[in-house]
């Protein structure tokens, strides 16, 4: 099969490069993804808030991901689902395996990774203990809970508070849980605000910031953690800990971008994100291959996921190989990373994506060129678990972009 552009992942960014695709002209635009139905993460998100920037409306994930689902149907888009994707090769040529097709292979002009990212596991964390039941990530505990119809536990000790965390204790205490607390290795939350406030503080849910479990207990099912306060190292100190007792331990404990097709490639990736090195097209060091949502950075808000996927939808129906004039991004003081990477001067506004590498307050995000503001905002608070962002005039990029956070302007 031949295909204008092709589209490795149904999720959100999928959805929506594809949409752009097509809307820019691509005529045969090809979505593969493994599962049986489309939306990726989001079908099993039934919690409202998404879509508020590019709605203006709470909506819940399936709701968000239906709304897209049907303007792919209506462009034309073709889907091939339960097709897993396995390897691309140089001249982009995608090798994947489905249902329905057996091994099948996609010529492609140009291609779009949009893979989405995975939990990191319980066996990434080295906890000392037998292996018993009723440990799992909070993305599993969601899609049993929301999907299968299966409660994964009662007493229930939740470790890192990212979002999906503070998703899964208000969740799973709506469902009759007794959800104990909420543990976080950093002094501050890895989620947003908003959902410290929804989730935890509306239920009298405890957050217990640098704290750490250090054991746990039971063989057939678990029976309980022994919890610890960490210094400022992050080692548990001994003296304070304490035993909990709980049946289930769900982990939030950081997402890794699905990255194994990119790597297959050699493309050239960012150690900080764990996504590929991307210009301002979402063109990845290998030309006519583009990144976008999660597993070029994991996004805490679909509605900005949505628009890099546009973007990079938008340049692949529109890619070819010419070469382009770049300038860098750099993260400054108080920046931990920024996309993209890289700069192309083609008369277009950019959004710079960046998060900050601890919380303040009332502190400003800058991003200068030559020593030059060319864009700033004040905040009320920069957090490493809120994605930042600054749109800057393409007219003002005359050389490297540095973005850094700052208590003052001068
Ligand atoms: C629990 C949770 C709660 C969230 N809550 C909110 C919220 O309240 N508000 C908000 O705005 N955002 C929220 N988000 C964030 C938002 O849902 C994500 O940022 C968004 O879903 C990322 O989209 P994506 O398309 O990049 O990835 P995904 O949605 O993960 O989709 C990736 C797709 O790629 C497919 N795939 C991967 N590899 C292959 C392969 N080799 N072959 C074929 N297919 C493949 C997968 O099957 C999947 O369908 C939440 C996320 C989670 C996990």
């Amino acid at each position: 099969m031949k295909a204008d552009v092709a589209v490795i992942g149904a999720g959100p960014a999928g959805l929506a490069a594809a949409i752009a695709a097509k809307e820019n002209g691509a005529k045969r635009v090809v979505v593969l993804d493994r599962e049986a139905y489309k939306g990726g993460i989001l079908p099993q998100c039934i919690h409202n808030g998404f879509g508020l920037h590019i709605f203006g409306e709470e909506l819940t994930g399936p709701e968000y991901a239906a709304r897209y689902i049907d303007m792919a149907d209506n462009a034309g888009v073709t889907f091939m689902m339960e097709t897993m994707v396995l390897s691309i090769d140089e001249h982009k040529v995608i090798t994947a395996v489905g249902k329905d097709v057996g091994i099948t292979t996609i010529e492609a002009k140009a291609i779009v990774l949009a893979m989405g990212c995975r939990e990191r596991s319980s066996g990434a964390l080295m906890l000392p203990g037998d292996r018993p039941a009723g440990v799992m990530s909070a993305g599993t505990a969601q899609r049993f809970v929301n999907m299968e119809g299966y409660m994964p536990g009662k007493d229930v000790v939740i470790l890192g508070s990212g979002d999906i965390g503070l998703i899964m204790a208000r969740r799973m205490t709506l469902e009759g849980a007794n959800v104990k607390m909420v543990l976080e290795l950093m002094p501050y939350s890895g989620g947003l605000t908003r959902n410290i406030v929804q989730c935890l503080d509306d239920f009298d849910i405890p957050l217990k910031l640098s704290h750490t479990v250090v054991k746990m207990h039971g063989k057939q099912r678990l029976t309980g953690v022994t919890i610890a306060k960490v210094d400022e190292n992050l080692n548990p100190i001994e003296s304070t800990s304490e035993f909990v007792s709980c049946d289930t331990l769900l982990l939030s404990v950081g997402l890794i971008p699905e990255n194994e097709l990119a790597m297959g490639l050699n493309i050239q990736m960012d150690s900080v994100t764990g996504g590929a090195v991307v210009d301002s097209d979402m063109q990845t060091s290998m030309d006519g291959v583009f990144a976008c949502g999660n597993a070029l950075q994991v996004h805490d808000l679909v509605d900005f996921v949505t628009e890099e996927a546009s973007r990079a939808g938008k340049a692949a129906a529109q890619y070819k190989k010419i070469a382009k004039l770049f300038v860098n991004t750099i993260a400054g003081s108080g920046v931990r990373y920024v996309v993209p990477q890289k700069l192309v001067r083609d008369g277009i506004d950019k959004t710079l994506f960046f998060r900050a590498t601890k919380v303040t307050r009332g502190w400003y995000t800058i991003a200068r060129c030559r020593g030059k503001i060319i864009a700033s905002r004040k905040r009320v608070m920069c957090a490493p678990g809120e994605m930042e962002n600054l749109v800057i005039k393409d007219a003002d990029i005359s050389g490297g972009v540095t973005v850094t956070i700052e208590e003052t302007k001068t």
